[in-house]
Parts: structure tokens; C-alpha cells; sequence
């Protein structure tokens, strides 16, 4: 089932972005910023595609979540990567060619080589078309390569994410660019946990539609009231925390939750740390925030996670189930 969402979704994305660069090349002469923005515009709607998400999802979380690179950081990897080996290359006659084109077009904007010397700067890398600097073995420098670009765009990312309020359940001091978050991390090879994770995602990146963001996208004409039980505003809160309609589903699925953190951590951690609903919401939609104080490794946050995915599955669940009979 989600396999089959996936796939068409990213069939449409694929038809979709093809219609779109056929468009933008009958109309204009293709240049490389026309296919800079097809080709970005497509990757983020198949990582979009692949998580299941909306497309109003903040591009930031998209790509932090996966742990994928946005395709402009993929492309300098390669043009440093290529600029190496042709600094390195043993052919003479190519060594000619750009000893050239560096002596001749060194200071034209459009140059590979000027291109190059920007992006060496942009990325802290060595110079490495100063003589005097000792150019590094192929190896060492695709690790260069990779570790500049990542903790440069792992900054970029999280200055971005910072900015969005949708963002604000997404704790920004984990993880870099290049590894996956463990809301994703932690799900196996299972359709339903696919699916259950997709839930979970939505709702830590602001896109799960509540009462309040109804209230929001309808001009302020639909009643952000919580339909399931009347008493206040519906928000993310108050769906994982509140809503008393879902306390059966909350009760059976946050013991364990609370369970694996009491068991795990220091006496009086929990009374500490999860005193108030704000932090509990916090907990259940992204437990990284808390590895330090909790102390946990890897294999407990992963555990962590799997629990409060369910959890935030089964309120889900139940409470599309109860709408939906209102809706009758
Ligand atoms: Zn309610």
C-alpha cells in the first residue's frame, strides 16, 4: 500500500518535472540555472515523495530527516572531485590545456577554474592551485571534500529549520546533514511501520492536519475547537496530550514509553524532566532532545523511538477513525 503511494507519487513527480524542464526549454534556451532548478526542484519532491510528505513540509526537514544533501552540495562534491583530478593528472598535453585556461581564463567568471577557486573558498578547502601547497592524495581529499560540504551545509540547514515555526518539535542540535534522523533510522523493512513512521514525521514537521491549521489555511472561518471532545483549541499538544476522547489509546501506549525512560535513566529523571505536556509532546515527536539528560546510546533512542512511533500511530488512527464516523 504505501509502496504503491510511493511509486506513483514519485512517477508523478518524475512525469510532472519532465513536463515542467520540456516547458522551460521551448520557452528559453537551456542554460545550466534552468537545469540547476529542474533538477533541484525534482529532488526534493522525491525525497518529499519517499517520506510521504506534503509539499508545503519545510524543505530543511526534508532533507535533515534522510540525511541527504540538497543536489547543489552533490554537484560541487563532483566539479572539486573532477578539479582534483585534473590538477593530479600525469598527461601532458591535458596538463597543457589547463595550465591554458588557467593563465587565460582565470578571471572569467563563467570558467570552470574561476567556478572552482570560488567554491575552494566558499568551503574552507586548501588552494589547490598554488604551487607551494602539497596537493593531497586522491583519497584524502574526497574525504575533505565530503566532511567541508556536509558541516557546511549541516549549518546552513539548521540555520533555515531554525527560522520555521512548523520546525520547532525538530531538535536541531542532532545529527548533521549526512545521517539519518532516527525517526527513520529506527523502521525496518515493513510496510506498516512505513506507514506508522510517515504519521509520526508528518507531525513532527508541522504538516499533520489539526483543527488549528484548518482554522489557518481557511482564512479563520473554520472553528480550530477540537471536534472529538469540544473543549479547547486542537494543536498537535493537545491531540498527543489532551484530548480526553483519546485517553484509553494515550494511557495503553504511553506506558511503555515511560516505562523504557524510568527504567533506563537516573531516580527522579521522568519527574524532572516530563513535568509539564509542552515537554511530553517534545518526547514523543523527536526524543533526541533529551540523549544527554537521559543518557542514552544509540540502541535505547532507536527503542525510544519505535515506542513513541506507535504511540503517535494508534492516537492517529483512533482519532481519524472517530472523525470520520462524525462525519458519518
Ligand atoms: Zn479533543
Amino acid at each position: 500500500m504505501q509502496i504503491n503511494i510511493i511509486t506513483i507519487s514519485t512517477q508523478q513527480n518524475l512525469k510532472s518535472s519532465a513536463t515542467d524542464l520540456q516547458r522551460i526549454s521551448e520557452q528559453t534556451p537551456g542554460t545550466y540555472q534552468i537545469i540547476f532548478r529542474f533538477l533541484e526542484r525534482f529532488h526534493i519532491g522525491t525525497l518529499r515523495a519517499i517520506q510521504a510528505l506534503a509539499t508545503r513540509t519545510a524543505k530543511p526537514a526534508v532533507y535533515l530527516l534522510l540525511g541527504v544533501l540538497p543536489v547543489e552540495a552533490e554537484i560541487h562534491k563532483r566539479k572539486l572531485t573532477f578539479l582534483h583530478s585534473l590538477t593530479t593528472c600525469s598527461n601532458n598535453k591535458i596538463k597543457e590545456i589547463i595550465n591554458r585556461q588557467i593563465a587565460v581564463n582565470f578571471d572569467n567568471n563563467n570558467s570552470f577554474f574561476f567556478q572552482s577557486a570560488l567554491l575552494l573558498a566558499k568551503y574552507n578547502l586548501p588552494d589547490i592551485f598554488d604551487k607551494n601547497i602539497p596537493i593531497p592524495s586522491k583519497l584524502s581529499w574526497k574525504k575533505l571534500v565530503k566532511t567541508e560540504i556536509s558541516s557546511f551545509w549541516t549549518l546552513r540547514l539548521k540555520e533555515e529549520a531554525h527560522q520555521m515555526s512548523s520546525l520547532k518539535f525538530l531538535n536541531l542540535n542532532f545529527g548533521n546533514a549526512n545521517s539519518t534522523h532516527p525517526v527513520w533510522d529506527s523502521v525496518e523493512q515493513n510496510l506498516i511501520e512505513i506507514r506508522k513512521a510517515s504519521t509520526k514525521v508528518r507531525m513532527l514537521t508541522g504538516t499533520y492536519m489539526v483543527q488549528a491549521d484548518k482554522h489557518k489555511f481557511s482564512q479563520y472561518t473554520i472553528d480550530p475547537t477540537c471536534l472529538l471532545c469540544h473543549r479547547e483549541i486542537e494543536d498537535i499538544l493537545h491531540v498527543l496530550t489532551q484530548c480526553p476522547v483519546l485517553c484509553n489509546e494515550r494511557k495503553e501506549y504511553f506506558t511503555p514509553i515511560k516505562q523504557l525512560v524510568t527504567e533506563n535513566s537516573p531516580p527522579g529523571t521522568w519527574e524532572l524532566l516530563f513535568n509539564n505536556k509542552l515537554a511530553v509532546t517534545q518526547l514523543v515527536l523527536d526524543c533526541t532532545k533529551y540523549m544527554k539528560q537521559l543518557g542514552f546510546k544509540e540502541e535505547l533512542i532507536l527503542k525510544l523511538e519505535t515506542f513513541t512511533r506507535h504511540f503517535c500511530f494508534k492516537l492517529h488512527y483512533k482519532r481519524i477513525s472517530l472523525l470520520k464516523k462524525l462525519d458519518g
